[in-house]
């Protein structure tokens, strides 16, 4: 509105002024070198602003030729620049969705749209990754060490490389190497560590967790959790090696660290025990048997303490520890299994009947089951087995990543190769079937509970994180 108001009056102005000049024409001559021009001011007004005009005109083409071929020249590399990236961003979504023949595809593009020779590598190595093309990965991988700025990436890709090879050796060398550029690098420690996990190398591993935590990359719960998981296996290795009092050590600090687990106390207890020293075993057990009671505690309690013993001493022992927590599930199963073997069946079926409803599992049934068959009570056998088919499952050494169970606790699955994933907990899913009372017998007691395979399996690498 401003501006047409504002155009209306500059007409307004120039046509006055037009018609002023008319109306005053006055006269306007040159003479110059001989030439002589005459005429009337407002021609010669007329005749400079065509001048002016003109030369602007001039003034424009003439730039124009000289600078055109310079920014014809910048526009044509900025519009390769933007392909360029393009491409390589659409790679990067390519590799991320899996998608091998793009992702290759549009690496050659971006290479020869792109001069960034580290950015391409990263895509070109990825890429063969994912088309399982290992020499052209390496090659690329390789080939971004010879840049500082991107040595780092290509040690990280040729370790994630060999370990996908199965090559622990050359994923901790290229680990080692990072560290020695850049100590407490956080990929690398991990690399060490899982390579060494998988190994059964505890102590190089521990070492490596240690690294990690003091690196501010695990906090210190975490870092705890998992030292005394490496600390039960160091103390089982020293114990196996007849070091006994490196074991004892270990296994007492695999407690502190961690008081909740039993593995840890079933550990501190069963290194006792190969070290000879039978009363502290007995002690530690009995300690343990309140808060944490657990069927391995009690079995080495009943069976192995004091060597060649009768059934109705082993009951008489599982009867001992029982008294600590009597009304304890437990204490009551331990006491029912310890029975049923030395066929005190009176005992046996009494101790599995008095285990509260809310408490009882599988086990419980199972003992009770057995008891009143054995006794020749087939009806309370049959009603047993029936409860046993729809009981809680008994708990056992399960995997929560896999799911797998084991007889032993071990700091690493050996079937999905995760470190610290086992613990004593209960399979989420509800045994099959009811066995038949006239098959053969079910495994009785917390052996019942575990499942005939534990498919360790040293050596395997961890699953790729
Ligand atoms: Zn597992």
């Amino acid at each position: 509105m401003i501006r047409v108001i504002l155009l209306v009056l500059v007409i307004i102005a120039l046509s006055l002024g037009g018609a002023w000049i008319a109306d005053h024409p006055g006269s306007f001559s040159v003479d110059w070198l001989g030439w002589r021009v005459e005429t009337s001011f407002a021609v010669a007004l007329a005749v400079l602003v065509v001048g002016l005009v003109a030369l602007a005109i001039v003034v424009r083409l003439l730039s124009g030729l000289v600078t055109g071929p310079k920014s014809f020249l910048r526009r044509r590399a900025e519009r390769r620049r933007r392909r360029g990236l393009e491409a390589m961003t659409r790679g990067l979504a390519a590799v991320a969705a899996g998608d091998a023949r793009d992702a290759r595809k549009l690496s050659a593009r971006a290479e020869r749209l792109l001069d960034a020779q580290p950015l391409a590598d990263m895509l070109a190595a990825q890429s063969a990754q994912l088309a399982e093309d290992p020499a052209e990965a390496e090659r690329r991988w390789t080939r971004m060490l010879e840049h500082e700025e991107t040595a780092e990436l290509g040690l990280r890709g040729l370790a994630v490389m060999a370990r996908r090879q199965g090559d622990g050796a050359a994923a901790v060398a290229r680990a080692r190497e990072a560290l020695a550029k850049r100590p407490g690098t956080r990929w690398a420690l991990e690399t060490v560590f899982e390579v060494k996990l998988a190994e059964g190398d505890w102590a190089e591993a521990e070492a490596a967790l240690t690294a990690l935590e003091r690196h501010k990359h695990l906090d210190r719960e975490e870092s705890r959790r998992r030292q005394s998981a490496l600390e039960i296996e160091r103390a089982r290795a020293d114990s196996a090696a007849g070091h006994h009092d490196d074991a004892t050590t270990r296994a007492r600090t695999a407690v502190k660290l961690a008081p909740g687990r039993p593995e840890a106390a079933i550990t501190q207890v069963e290194v006792a025990i190969a070290a000879g020293k039978l009363p502290v075993a007995r002690k530690l057990i009995e300690q343990n048997w309140g808060a944490a009671a657990h069927p391995e505690l009690g079995r080495l309690y009943v069976t192995l303490l004091g060597g060649n013993t009768t059934p109705t001493e082993r009951v008489q022992r599982a009867r001992d520890l029982a008294q600590i927590a009597p009304t304890q599930a437990e204490s009551r199963l331990l006491v029912a299994e310890t029975a049923l073997e030395a066929g005190i069946l009176g005992v046996a079926r009494d101790s599995a009947n008095k285990i509260a409803v809310a408490d009882r599992d599988t086990r419980a049934e199972r003992i009770a089951a057995r008891a009143a068959e054995a006794d020749g009570d087939w009806q309370s056998a049959a009603q047993a087995w029936h409860r046993a088919a729809d009981a809680r499952p008994a708990p056992g050494w399960i995997c929560s990543r896999c799911n797998t169970v084991h007889t032993r606790w071990h700091a690493v699955c050996g079937s999905c190769g995760s470190f610290d994933t086992v613990s004593w907990s209960r399979p989420a899913t509800v045994p099959a079937a009811m066995p038949a009372t006239t098959g053969p017998a079910p495994v009785v007691g917390s052996a019942a509970a575990t499942p005939p395979m534990d498919p360790a399996a040293p050596g395997r690498p961890p699953a790729a994180a």
